[in-house]
């Protein structure tokens, strides 16, 4: 995939209460404005990669990229987990990330188990995949450095190709 690595960001905004926080693994959503500005050679699917929320630190994550039932499949959702216990939910507040790898594609599962088993399976490749030298540069990127500052006119790193929404603070790069 030629857009990897992929940074976006965007605001936190409610999900379809298909109740991954009850399942023990919250993904945090983004708004359809920032899945827009996908490219279109990112398929669907799980990848790894680093997120910060608001002026936080960067910390590993996993992400869900998939048709979305609730819009007759019409419609992507980027949903994230980021690989790191919140005291406290962060709907509203901005979530930065970069798109490292991908790992799979979108499947169905059988069972409820087989699902968590599958998701456990995902963040225990991003952990490991993480640890190698080439990411730890992604995690030090300029992206992460103060994200709520970044003018919305502007991209946050120097050799970023930008698709702007003029109109609100949602600001994409694709590399
Ligand atoms: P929703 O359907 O609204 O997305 P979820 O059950 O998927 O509900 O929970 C997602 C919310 O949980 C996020 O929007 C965020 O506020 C909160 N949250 C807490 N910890 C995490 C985490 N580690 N990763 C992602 N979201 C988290
Ligand atoms: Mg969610």
């Amino acid at each position: 995939m030629k857009s990897l690595p992929y940074f976006c960001r965007g605001e936190v905004v409610r999900g379809f209460g298909r109740g991954s926080k009850e399942l023990g693994i919250p993904t945090a959503n983004f708004p359809t404005c920032v899945v827009e500005q996908l490219p279109a050679d990112i398929s669907t699917g799980i990848y790894y990669g680093w997120a910060s929320v608001d002026n936080g630190p960067v910390y590993k994550m996993v992400m869900s990229i998939g048709w979305n039932p609730y819009y007759k499949n019409t419609m992507k959702s980027m949903e994230t987990h980021v690989i790191h216990t919140f005291k406290e939910d962060f709907y509203g507040q901005t979530l930065s990330v970069v798109m490292i790898g991908y790992i799979r594609p979108e499947k169905g599962f059988d069972s409820l188990d087989a699902l968590i088993t599958a998701i456990r399976n995902d963040i225990e490749e991003a952990n490991q995949k993480l640890e190698l030298p080439e990411h730890q540069k992604l995690k030090e990127d300029n992206f992460f450095k103060d994200p709520l500052d970044t003018p919305v006119d502007k991209t946050s790193t120097s050799t970023a190709e930008s698709t702007l929404s003029t109109e609100s603070k949602h600001i994409m790069n694709g590399h």
